[in-house]
């Protein structure tokens, strides 16, 4: 979606709540202690507590938390290390993406710090399809709308 974002995969809460003060982060939890603690309830540290358990519930419920869909920009990030992606010509991606893609694809992005190439096929497109309709949040949305 273009967010800036990362996975705490320590064990130490105390160290998850240090590195999200240290930069500016918000912590996206499903751990109600967390919610608790001094630095997150007087508003020193922001911190939403997800209710549910479907992803994309979840990811509902955080863009409308932040408003966040004006700043909606699908696949600038890498999904794995969630660096900016940088655009790279079609010469430059020659032997590195499979043949047919090569053939069909005119658009590619590559992540600077994996070098993972990426580009707009059908799993792309259907990625924006399902995001935009999560990011179109309605009061009337039901769970069913996403099966
Ligand atoms: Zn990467």
């Amino acid at each position: 979606m273009g967010f800036d974002s990362l996975f705490f995969s320590g064990e130490n809460d105390t160290d998850m709540v240090r590195q999200a003060l240290t930069e500016g982060r918000v912590i996206l939890t499903r751990d109600t202690e967390i919610m608790e603690r001094r630095v997150v309830r007087n508003g020193r540290l922001k911190a939403i507590l997800i209710n549910s358990e479907v992803p994309e519930i979840q990811m509902r419920q955080v863009l409308s938390a932040f408003d966040l869909k004006p700043h909606f920009k699908p696949f600038t990030l890498c999904l794995e290390c969630n660096e900016p992606l940088v655009g790279k010509t079609t010469e430059e991606v020659e032997n590195r993406v499979p043949p047919y893609v090569f053939k069909t694809q005119t658009q590619y992005m590559e992540c600077p710090a994996c070098r993972r190439i990426y580009w707009r096929g059908t799993h792309w497109e259907a990625m924006i399809k399902k995001l935009e309709v999560l990011a179109d949040y309605r009061d009337d949305f039901h769970e069913e709308v996403l099966r």
